[in-house]
C-alpha cells in the first residue's frame, strides 16, 4: 500500500516514503524490534523506500529489571535506560503519546509537546505497517485512599521517587521527638509478590537497612517492612520451593510477610488489611500485577477478555492485515504449553524473544516471504533479594543466597542492551565493591526551582511521590523537613 507523499507526515517538506512502518512504543518491543529492522532493512532505509517511525513518551528505553538496583542506589538511573536516537540511528523517533489507532485507515492519532503548544490538535500520522507496543500499566483496584497515596514501581522516575522517599522518611523519624510520626514514617508497605514488589522490597530495605547506621538515633530493628500479598505464595516465576525460600529468607531479615492477605484501604495514611491489621504508614508501594496500556482500547483492532491484543503465534493481530504486537501488551499463543488457549506471561522473557521473529516477520512479509511462529518455552527465572541474596529456578536449576544473586546479575547485564551500557553498570557495581554504598536522598531533584523561588521572594513548593503538598507543606502537615526548624533526637 503506497500513500502519498507526507500525508500527516513527521517532517515538513520531507517526501513521504513507500512504506512507513510506525512502531508505538519504545519500551523492550519496540526498541528492540525498530533496532532489527534498521539492521535488516538497512538497504531499502538507505534508498528512501522504507521509514521505520518509532513514536514513544520518552526518549529512552526504560531497563525494567534494573529498577530495583537502581532505587536502593548500586546503579546509576541514568545507566537503566537507553537513549533511543543514538541506538535508533536510522529510524525516525517522534515523543509523543498515541491516542487512538485507526488500522482501517492506516493513521494514529499523537499528542506531541509540540502539538500541544502550537494548539494545532494531535496529528494524524498514516502508516502501511503498524507494530503496536505499549506494554502495560500498573493493575490496580478500587481500593479507598489508594489513588492519593499510592507509589507505583514501573517507571525509572518512580524507583527514584521512591528511593528519595525512603531515605527522606528516615530522615523525618530522625528529626521528630512524636512517636506515631516516627512509626509511620519508619513502617514501608509492599503490595504484590511478584517480581517488581519482592525486589524492590529485597533491595530498599538492605540500602535502609545498611542507612540506618549513620543515623544515631534509628536501629535496623526500628524499619518495620510488610509484604502483602494475596495469594499463598510469592515469585511464583521461580516456583513454589523457591518462592517458600524467599519468604523465609525475607522473614528472617525481620521483613512481615502476609500471604493470603489483601490491602483494604490507605485512606488518612493508614493502611488497613484483610486480616485486620492496620499500620498508620506514609509509603504503600503498589506493584500488584499489570494491565494492557490504555491505547489499546482506542483502536479498532482486536482485544481478548483481558485487554490484551489478540495475536497469532507469528504475532500478527488476529484477523487484520499489516497489524503487529508483541511483549505486554500482546496475547500471543503459548505453542510450547500443553494446555491449548495458554498465553505467553507478560515478561522481559517472552518480550526479547519475540522482537526477533516479529522482526524478521515483518522483513519477510515486505518481501513476500512465508512468516514463522514464535515458539519458547519459559526457561524460568531468577530474582534478587537484595545485595548478595537472590533465588534462581532457571532451566530446572534451583539456586539459593549468593549464587542466585550472581547469576541475577549475571543474566541482566548479559540482556541489558548496548555494550555501553552494560559497560557502565559493570564499572558502578566494580566501584560499588570497592567504597561504601550511597545513601543519599536527592529529593530536592524532584523540585530544582525550590531554592530560586524562595530566593526571588516566591513560596517554596514541594512535590514528593505523593504529588503536590503545597507551599511548604511536608507528609506529616508541620511543614517542609527543610522549611521547618528540627524537632531535635
Ligand atoms: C520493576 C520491574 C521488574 C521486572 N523484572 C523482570 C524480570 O526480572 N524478568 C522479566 O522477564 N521481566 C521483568 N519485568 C517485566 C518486563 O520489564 C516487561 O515484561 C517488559 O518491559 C515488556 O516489554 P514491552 O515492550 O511490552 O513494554 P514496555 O517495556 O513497558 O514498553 C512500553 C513502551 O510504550 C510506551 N507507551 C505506552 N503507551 C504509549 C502511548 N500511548 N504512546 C506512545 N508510547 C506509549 C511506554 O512509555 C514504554 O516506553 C519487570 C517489570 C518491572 C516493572
Amino acid at each position: 500500500m503506497v500513500k502519498a507523499a507526507n500525508p500527516g507526515g513527521t517532517t515538513p517538506g520531507r517526501r513521504r516514503p513507500d512504506r512507513r512502518i510506525l512502531v508505538v512504543g519504545g519500551g523492550y518491543v519496540g526498541m528492540y524490534t525498530a533496532l532489527r529492522l534498521q539492521r535488516m532493512l538497512k538497504a531499502e532505509l538507505g534508498r528512501g523506500e522504507v521509514e521505520i517511525l518509532v513514536v514513544t513518551r520518552d526518549p529512552y528505553m526504560t531497563y525494567q529489571p534494573f529498577l530495583p538496583e537502581a532505587a536502593a542506589g548500586n546503579i546509576s538511573p541514568r545507566h537503566v535506560v537507553v537513549p533511543l536516537r543514538r541506538e535508533l540511528h536510522r529510524c525516525a523517533l517522534l515523543i509523543g503519546e498515541a491516542t487512538a489507532i485507526d488500522h482501517a485507515k492506516r493513521t494514529a492519532t499523537v499528542n506531541t509537546l509540540a502539538t500541544e503548544e502550537e494548539g494545532a490538535g494531535p496529528k494524524e500520522i498514516a502508516y502501511d505497517e503498524l507494530v503496536l507496543a505499549p506494554g502495560s500499566i500498573s493493575r490496580t483496584l478500587p481500593i479507598p485512599g489508594l489513588a492519593d497515596h499510592g507509589i507505583g514501581f514501573k517507571a525509572v522516575e518512580e524507583a527514584i521517587g521512591l528511593r528519595n522517599h525512603v531515605i527522606e522518611q528516615m530522615d523525618i523519624a530522625s528529626s521528630t521527638r512524636d512517636p506515631a510520626i516516627r512509626d509511620a514514617a519508619l513502617t514501608f508497605v509492599f503490595v504484590g509478590g511478584g517480581f517488581a514488589g519482592v525486589e524492590a522490597l529485597g533491595e530498599l530495605e538492605d540500602m535502609a537497612r545498611y542507612a540506618a547506621r549513620y543515623y544515631h538515633n534509628i536501629k535496623p530493628a526500628d524499619l518495620k517492612w510488610i509484604l502483602v500479598e494475596a495469594t499463598d505464595r510469592i515469585l511464583p516465576e521461580v516456583g513454589e520451593q523457591m518462592g517458600k525460600y524467599a519468604v523465609r529468607e525475607l522473614r528472617a531479615r525481620n521483613v512481615d510477610v502476609r500471604l493470603e492477605t489483601r490491602l483494604e484501604s490507605c485512606e488518612d495514611r493508614v493502611a488497613v488489611l484483610s486480616d485486620g491489621s492496620r499500620f498508620p504508614t506514609r509509603t504503600v508501594v503498589w506493584t500488584a500485577g499489570v494491565k494492557p496500556a490504555p491505547l489499546l482500547t482506542a483502536t479498532d483492532l482486536p482485544l481478548n477478555g483481558r485487554g490484551r491484543l489478540r495475536c497469532t503465534a507469528r504475532l500478527t493481530v488476529e484477523g487484520v492485515e499489516h497489524a503487529w504486537s508483541a511483549g505486554d501488551a500482546a496475547a500471543v499463543p503459548d505453542i510450547t504449553a500443553d494446555e491449548p488457549g495458554t498465553e505467553c506471561a507478560p515478561n522481559a522473557q517472552h518480550a526479547l524473544r519475540q522482537t526477533k521473529v516479529l522482526a524478521e516477520n515483518i522483513a519477510a512479509s515486505l518481501s513476500g516471504r512465508p512468516l514463522r511462529e514464535y515458539s519458547h518455552k519459559y526457561a524460568g527465572s531468577v530474582a534478587s533479594l537484595g545485595l548478595h541474596k537472590g533465588v534462581a529456578h532457571v532451566y530446572g536449576r534451583k539456586l539459593k543466597g549468593y549464587p542466585a544473586w550472581l547469576m541475577h546479575r549475571m543474566y541482566h547485564l548479559n540482556r541489558m542492551p548496548t555494550f555501553n551500557r552494560k559497560a557502565r553498570v559493570l564499572a558502578e557495581w566494580t566501584l560499588a565493591g570497592l567504597f561504601k554504598r550511597e545513601i543519599v536522598s536527592l529529593g530536592s531533584l524532584e523540585h530544582p526551582r525550590a531554592e530560586f523561588e524562595l530566593a526571588a521572594g516566591g513560596r517554596r513548593t514541594s512535590q514528593g511521590p505523593d504529588g503536590p503538598t503545597g507551599s511548604g507543606d511536608s507528609e506529616d502537615g508541620r511543614g517542609s523537613p527543610k522549611d521547618r526548624p528540627k524537632d531535635g533526637p
